[in-house]
């Protein structure tokens, strides 16, 4: 292909994908695209195999790139220069912290950049040093909230926050709107997205006028090629389509990627150009659904698990963090699907009650019948890392 065939949007999808398995397999270093000495710093995935996948960032990508398209992130999300932040997103291998400290430094905000942990003297902090803005993963503000109340310190009469960007991790809007319940009147919990392959979280950005729907702009469109695609045909979808975002990036020097599978599911916005903030060049998706490889298809209907988590969730007799979806076909193209959860110990309803009732949630929400297998508590596997919700029961998988 030469660069004359990019004529369009469209042309690209002549080209392959990349992968995980792509990057891989040119361990240690893949696709520098610059010579080593002209790599200023690396980030890298933590993998789950164990070996970092390295992405490099040149001089040009953290003094110019970066900060432009971070900075753009910032004023999306309603962050204004000169404001005191509390920076608490990782540093190490990660690439939040540190991208994280570029865009404070390039907006002309107080950035106190320490990450997570130290919660006890976080909570002081936040009093007596008077940050307006936050950044961190939502479930680690959860955690500072209560750390502060038994401390006697209240959120909502001791803080000065008004504004957070979370990101790291996806969570529901109930758990959004209970933040924001916490914490001073009026404090607002912006959604960020973005990944090391994409440079940070420089990729997507809720603004004050997307917030309330639950929506985010794919704010550097310009410099962040996005393609919403079904992940089964790799066709784009529609406005209202569910689809993974792949992305192109077009400016990024060490390590660019080119139609990188971030296997990360969203649903295109209805109406991805009319947000009221004027932002009309940045499409708006919806929260990150879940992944692509978790997708199941249950006669015809696409089912994820954090579908059923939600369904599971909306129980009280149930036990909230164990739970399996059993199915009998490695290709996840199902006739059925069981589902196990436990019945609380203090629960008053019997087994079937529980049964019948997360039936019905699953098929009045979701459409699809499945069977479900009630278990006392404490006997399905707990996980202290990364859950593995999907287990394979039969014997129809062939060699793994
Ligand atoms: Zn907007």
């Amino acid at each position: 292909m030469t660069p004359a065939e990019l004529t369009g949007r469209n042309a690209l999808a002549r080209l392959g994908t990349l992968e995980k398995g792509d990057l891989r397999a040119r361990y240690p270093f893949p696709f520098l695209t610059v010579p080593m000495e002209k790599v200023a710093r690396f980030c890298a995935t933590s993998g789950t195999t164990g070996l970092p996948v390295m992405f490099g960032y040149t001089e040009r990508d953290i003094r110019e790139l970066l900060p432009s398209q971070m900075t753009r992130l910032l004023r999306a999300a309603g962050v204004e220069p000169g404001e005191r932040v509390y920076q608490g997103y990782g540093y190490g291998l990660w690439v939040g912290g540190v991208v994280m400290d570029w865009a404070l430094l390039a907006y002309g905000c107080t950035n106190f950049g320490i990450g997570p942990g130290r919660a006890e003297a976080v909570v002081q902090w936040l009093r007596d040093h008077a940050y307006t803005v936050c950044t961190m993963s939502p479930l680690w503000l959860m955690t500072l909230v209560n750390a502060a109340k038994a401390q006697g310190i209240d959120p909502k009469r001791d803080w000065k926050l008004r504004l957070g960007v979370f990101g790291g991790q996806s969570v529901s809007a109930a758990f959004r709107d209970e933040l924001e319940a916490a914490m001073p009147e009026g404090f607002v919990a912006q959604n960020i997205y973005g990944s090391t392959e994409s440079g940070g979280p420089n990729h997507g950005i809720s603004c004050p006028y997307s917030h309330d729907a639950d929506e985010m702009h794919l704010i550097n469109e310009d410099t962040i090629l996005t393609e919403i695609l079904d992940p089964a045909t790799l066709d784009p979808v529609g406005p209202g389509g569910t689809g993974e975002i792949v992305f192109t990036t077009l400016e990024r020097e060490a390590s660019p990627v080119v139609r990188w599978r971030t296997r990360d599911l969203v649903k295109l916005s209805e109406n991805p150009y009319g947000c009221k903030c004027g932002r009309q060049a940045f499409p708006l998706i919806g929260r990150i659904i879940g992944r692509s490889d978790d997708m199941l298809k249950v006669r015809g209907s696409m089912v994820y698990p954090s579908q059923i988590e939600d369904c599971i969730a909306s129980l009280p007799a149930t036990v909230n963090e164990a739970w399996q979806i059993y199915i009998d076909r490695e290709d996840r193209i199902l006739e059925e699907m069981a589902v196990a959860v436990e019945r609380r110990m203090d629960a008053v309803t019997t087994d079937d009650d529980v049964r019948d009732a997360l039936e019905r949630a699953i098929r009045s929400r979701l459409g699809i019948r499945v069977h479900v297998e009630v278990h006392p508590e404490g006997t399905l596997p707990r996980y202290e890392a990364k859950a593995v919700r999907v287990i394979l029961r039969s014997g129809k998988a062939g060699p793994e």
